[in-house]
């Protein structure tokens, strides 16, 4: 089977990785991790190339300033470490079940991972490694959303695939309006006239400018990330 999109970026958030759990101390829902990694497999096994980046809204968002009393940039730089821990989670998943990985991290720490080189990361992907870009950005002020699209766009991804808990667009949010509907494909300027909120308006300005499709789609069922790599109408696509 050959697939539809030969190099992906795949931006999973961290919160999915809890589960139904809200918070605390147990950040992960292993199941999870595991289904994640086997549906990773699978789209290695088609021969795609596939680059991931996390977030780390399971473990600490720098956000909260009020809340945490912790400056802004200094959380920043806490949640960019949660995200690492993320990575980290997610390679040992992938490497157990058999799938080659590197992590790469926009913050140095040798012992645990390759800095972040672009070139390396491409050259990675070609070999069929899966490579995890940790850390974000490397930058406060900035989201894992916009560290995925930056990353995309480095290296030449076809498309970037944003796996949630929802499995798409809605004209409204479906949890609060029960007449809304989902769209299966719709443009970066509706999305912008319809005011309907993809990713964080950075995130979202990066793509539109590169020219570089956004699929939402459903992560936490699995065989859903098969489907959308296959080019079967999963979720929503933004072009
Ligand atoms: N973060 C950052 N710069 C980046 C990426 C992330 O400062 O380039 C920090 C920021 O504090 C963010 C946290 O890391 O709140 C976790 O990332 P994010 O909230 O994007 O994770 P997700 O919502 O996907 O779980």
């Amino acid at each position: 089977m050959q697939p539809k999109y030969k190099r992906i970026l795949l931006k999973l958030s961290g919160e999915a990785l809890m589960g139904n759990q809200s918070h605390g101390f147990d950040p992960f829902n292993a199941a999870i991790i595991e289904q994640y990694a086997n549906d990773i497999k699978e789209i290695v096994n088609t021969g795609a190339q596939v680059a991931i980046v996390i977030g780390g809204g399971n473990i600490y968002r720098g956000l909260n300033e009020k809340e945490s009393g912790i400056e802004r940039a200094h959380g920043d730089y806490m949640g960019m470490l949660a995200t690492m821990i993320n990575g980290m989670a997610m390679q040992a998943m992938l490497e157990k079940i058999g799938v080659y990985t590197r992590l790469q991290s926009a913050i140095k720490m040798e012992q645990i991972a390759e800095p972040y080189i672009r070139r390396r990361a491409m050259r990675h992907l070609e070999k069929g490694r899966v490579v995890i870009f940790g850390a974000g950005t490397g930058n406060p002020y900035f989201t894992t959303d916009t560290a995925g699209s930056l990353r995309a766009i480095e290296i030449q991804a076809d498309v970037i695939l944003k796996g949630t808990r929802v499995d798409g667009i809605y004209t409204a949010d479906p949890e609060k309006d029960p007449t809304a509907t989902k769209y299966e494909n719709i443009t970066f300027q509706e999305c912008i006239l319809k005011g309907l909120k993809v990713m964080d308006m950075t995130a979202f300005t990066l793509c539109m400018e590169n020219k570089l499709p956004i699929i939402v789609f459903d992560m936490n069922k699995p065989g859903n990330l098969m489907k959308v790599v296959k080019g079967e109408k999963v979720g929503t696509l933004v072009s």
